[in-house]
């Protein structure tokens, strides 16, 4: 048994001596019960008696009368019992016990505790058979087991080490083979692109598209003029594009016959972080038929990144273009932040994570 415990509510109690008990005029649950009073806090020491059972103290100074329904018939017969101990436990219902969180030991079990103390209070059930009711407050808190073998201490993902491992070994054979599998593409027809925006939602504008080719050619990269935001402040400062700069370019309307053209040669259209990208890009379609069609062939690089790194650095936890690219060691290419940048960026962070991706 160790010398000290660490109670739920986090505080850690010490064990006592004999002196100190007297010293400090400790109460027992034992003493306390004959005296109708209960302890308001939690025991401030403990110790162990000969049967093993542990015994806790309480502050003498944090302590109120005993729970009302003990109170309310005086005349009422109060049945006790004696422990090994000497200490001495009241009968009560089942219901009265829970109400001061007493609870039988098979239930603590199942609430996860591990009772340590002698039990506190007592009933008889329909066979006869005496069941014992324990104090929650001060059984043991039992560590969690493993959801998957139910044998060892969870570790992550409510899995034990070993089977966390496992299971992480399999999603990894499986995310490599993903990854490192021959797609034959062809270069001319995978398109990587990216917008920068007025603003963070749904209704805010296009200021800029630019979409490469795997191989890395220019396919579009242009300024769009917004048609009713007219300022954009709190954007710029992130991809420095300022009214003055899109007065004269063209706005999205104009543009989409060539976006349409573009989108439908290609086989797959990539981009980082791509449901914000899609929700702006998809209104260059008028029918939800059109717009299916543009859908299945965007791929998300941002997606594909994650998984990598719940696959190979579980620590990782930040999945930015940013961090993916310095993931790589990859430099950026122009102004961080600009659809440019970002786009050349998505480019190259897809094909380290696709190295086989291409059949030219
Ligand atoms: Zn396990």
């Amino acid at each position: 048994m160790d010398n000290q415990i660490k109670l739920r509510s986090g505080v850690t109690i010490k064990r006592t001596d004999a002196e100190e008990i007297i010293k400090n005029k400790y109460l027992t649950r034992h003493v306390m019960s004959k005296m109708h009073l209960m302890p308001t806090g939690d025991p401030v020491a403990f110790d162990v008696a000969p049967d093993g059972n542990i015994i806790y103290y309480f502050d003498p100074t944090k302590v109120t009368e005993a729970p009302p329904e003990t109170w309310y018939f005086p005349n009422a017969k109060r049945e006790t019992m004696t422990l090994p101990s000497g200490s001495i436990i009241e009968r009560m219902s089942v219901k009265n016990a829970a109400a001061r969180g007493y609870y039988p030991a098979d239930k603590l079990q199942r609430m996860n505790y591990e009772t340590v103390e002698e039990p506190v209070a007592y009933t008889y059930k329909a066979d006869k058979s005496v069941l014992y009711f324990y104090d929650k407050k001060t059984a043991k808190r039992l560590p969690l087991m493993c959801v998957e073998c139910g044998k060892q201490i969870r570790y992550r993902r409510k899995l034990c080490v070993d089977c966390y491992e496992r299971e992480l070994d399999l999603r990894r054979r499986e995310g490599d083979a993903h990854r490192s599998a021959y797609y034959g593409m062809d270069r001319a027809r995978v398109l990587f692109f990216d917008l920068e925006l007025t603003g963070f939602y749904d209704h805010d504008e296009i200021l800029s598209i630019t979409i490469v080719d795997g191989f890395g050619n220019f396919i579009m990269d242009t300024l769009v003029r917004p048609v009713s935001t007219k300022s954009w402040k709190k954007t710029e400062e992130i991809h420095k594009i300022t009214p003055e700069m899109v007065k004269d370019a063209p706005v999205l309307e104009e543009l989409k016959p060539r976006l349409k053209e573009i989108f439908a040669d290609a086989d797959n259209v990539i981009a980082y972080g791509v449901s914000t990208d899609y929700s702006h890009i998809k209104h260059i379609y008028d029918d939800a038929a059109e717009r299916e069609e543009f859908h299945k062939k965007i791929r998300c690089c941002a997606n594909e990144f994650v998984r990598y790194t719940h696959e190979h650095l579980p620590e990782q936890i930040h999945a930015s273009l940013t961090d993916a690219m310095s993931c790589f060691g990859i430099e950026w290419e122009g102004v961080a932040h600009s659809s440019i940048a970002d786009t050349l960026g998505c480019r190259k962070v897809w094909e380290v994570l696709f190295p086989n991706y291409y059949c030219n």
